[in-house]
């Protein structure tokens, strides 16, 4: 018989700047963990929206918790709906929404990056993620490194424009969002669920995990100062609140040393959420 184990769960969620709406959304429990990350518009007031970035994160961003959260009953947990197909249900929900009020063939039609981690079956033994864009699934698994579960489509669009001696200016980088051979975020449609980074695995062996908008990576993604098992340990050791404080502490001493390098970077701050959870044999 299968020890009874239990998931101890942290979290922070802070936005970039106190003047502004945190455009994450986050959501931890003992058996699923999601963040999502609103895309900033290029125009804040230009997005054919008139609910805004944050209000489609968290609409989209609880559609699909309750979804991914529906109680199969006890068991083997074999009868729970796959996460893309809960962001797929979760976009059109959303977009049903708004269809009637607001103009979502604008090319900045608000959009979302998506992280989720889901526990299943009664000893919490099979763990499904969904990855979708810049987000991070975090999960220690016993070994050395921690599995490390991200997309770096959109990244790769810039590198790509860059080395074909193009400047990856926003215009450019977003005419490839959710197209073949570009990069795909939660949007007006639900096809780009479907192209998530989505997979199961046992999770008799889960130790830790953490789920994370990339405001709360660049520690280690952006500044280099601590790695993924760094960044698991830190969050044990200090807690989410104290990551996000050492960030913005790195975010700050940035760009005063390097106004330049963060004028490349783009915003200073931005909009942080990490989930750590902790398993434990009860
Ligand atoms: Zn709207």
């Amino acid at each position: 018989m299968t020890a009874k184990r239990t998931v101890q769960v942290m979290y922070a969620s802070e936005p970039g700047s106190p003047d502004l709406d945190n455009e994450d959304f986050l959501f931890a429990g003992p058996r699923l963990a999601v963040v999502l990350d609103g895309v900033t518009p290029m125009v804040r007031t230009d997005t054919g929206c008139r609910h805004g970035v944050a209000w489609y994160a968290q609409t989209l961003g609880g559609h699909f918790v309750r979804l991914a959260g529906r109680d199969d009953g006890p068991g083997d947990g074999q009868g729970a709906e796959s996460l893309a197909d809960c962001l797929a249900e979760a976009i059109v929900a959303t977009r049903d929404l708004h269809a009637g009020t607001c103009d979502l063939a604008h090319p900045d039609s608000p959009a979302a990056t998506v992280a989720a981690a889901r526990l299943r079956g009664d000893g919490l033994d099979v763990l499904d993620y969904l990855v979708l864009a810049d987000s991070v699934v975090l999960l220690d698994l016993g070994d050395e490194d921690p599995v490390v579960l991200t997309d770096h489509r959109a990244g790769d669009v810039g590198r790509r424009l860059r080395a074909q001696g193009e400047t990856p200016s926003a215009p450019r980088v977003r005419s490839h969002r959710n197209r073949p051979g570009g990069y795909w975020v939660a949007a007006d449609r639900p096809e780009p669920a479907y192209e998530a980074l989505t997979g199961t695995i046992d999770a008799t062996g889960l130790r830790r995990l953490s789920v994370a908008t990339d405001g709360a990576t660049r520690l280690v993604d952006t500044f280099g100062t601590s790695d993924w098992r760094g960044m698991l340990d830190a969050l044990v050791a200090d807690g989410p609140d104290a990551w996000v404080a050492r960030t913005r502490e790195a975010e700050r001493a940035d760009a005063a040393a390097e106004p330049a390098r963060r004028r490349e970077r783009g915003k200073v701050h931005d909009d942080a959420s990490v989930i750590l959870g902790v398993v434990s044999a009860g």
